[in-house]
């Protein structure tokens, strides 16, 4: 530990900060469903953090917060503890941790190799690695190749969705990698649901244009789309199974696929807390 680290520590021991129970939301997809794919063991690792069980103290950030910048000021010290109490929970090392450095485009950086000043989405092979992804509105996107044996993970808000960074992935997935598509599974974690998240005319003529079930209310002024389906279609017809995709259409796993607005108790969400929102994430390793 850090001298920050264990001072902060020593104040949480002493209850000088309100700390919850850590908490790690995780589908099934990966660990069971896959072995109806393949007979050995996956042996892959993932999940989805919530906001529970860190020391961020600002009411919008608190409490487990994993991002800061110079705009969403929580210190860097919390953000590291924070991160320290998740990977102890997930079961890794937080310097095997590797974080999608958000653009909201659809570049992909394939560990290894140089990596692009910014990317949405990280591919790699390599075992003991893991790789995020922030998520507080825009979906975190979790994938496995049980065959080829390569994960990746995506940050799809609603113009990288329109860019394509999930099948970017994908693509990267299988052109590093040779996966092909029908193997990979998909998850669509916490995001912002149809119910809570409008665009503009414009582009809400784009999601309508890659499923019209993407846009609700058409004649209404404010358009409510859903970027989760459009998500769904996209890799779909990239050569995803629909059977390989988990999110909350699936009603025989648990629903993953939280609005992040409607959960204010369990994720953050930008849409409902302003600028100053936290950030949880989906990781997989
Ligand atoms: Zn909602």
């Amino acid at each position: 530990l850090s001298k920050l680290q264990a001072i902060l520590y020593s104040a949480v021991n002493m209850g000088g900060l309100e700390v919850r129970c850590l908490k790690i939301t995780r589908t099934s997809v990966f660990s069971h469903s896959v072995v109806h794919l393949v007979s050995s063991a996956d042996g892959f690792s993932h999940g989805f953090s919530t906001r529970t069980g860190g020391i961020s103290s600002v009411k919008t950030l608190s409490s487990l917060n994993l991002f800061c910048s110079s705009r969403r000021r929580d210190p860097r010290a919390v953000v590291a503890e924070n991160l320290r109490r998740f990977s102890l929970e997930a079961g890794f090392h937080p310097h095997l941790f590797n974080l999608v450095k958000v653009n909201h485009a659809s570049d992909v950086w394939v560990i290894g190799k140089e990596a692009p000043d910014s990317y949405d989405g990280i591919v790699t092979n390599q075992a003991n690695v893991v790789i995020a992804t922030p998520g507080a509105d825009c979906i975190p996107l979790l994938f496995v190749d049980p065959v080829a044996k390569v994960v990746g993970a995506a940050h799809a808000g609603w113009k990288g969705t329109l860019m394509g960074i999930a099948m970017a992935t994908v693509n990267a997935m299988a052109s590093e990698f040779g996966s092909k598509p029908a193997d990979v599974v998909a998850v669509i974690g916490p995001s912002v649901g149809p119910c809570c998240f409008t665009v503009e005319r414009e582009s809400a003529a784009e999601f309508h244009a890659i499923h019209p079930d993407c846009v609700r209310d058409v004649e209404s002024p404010k358009l409510h789309v859903n970027i989760r389906w459009a998500t769904r279609i996209l890799l779909q017809q990239g050569g995803l199974l629909p059977t390989h995709i988990h999110d909350k259409t699936v009603t025989d796993k648990p629903n993953i696929t939280l609005c992040t607005s409607c959960n204010p108790d369990m994720i953050f969400s930008h849409v409902r807390d302003g600028i100053n929102f936290g950030t949880q994430i989906g990781f997989v390793d």
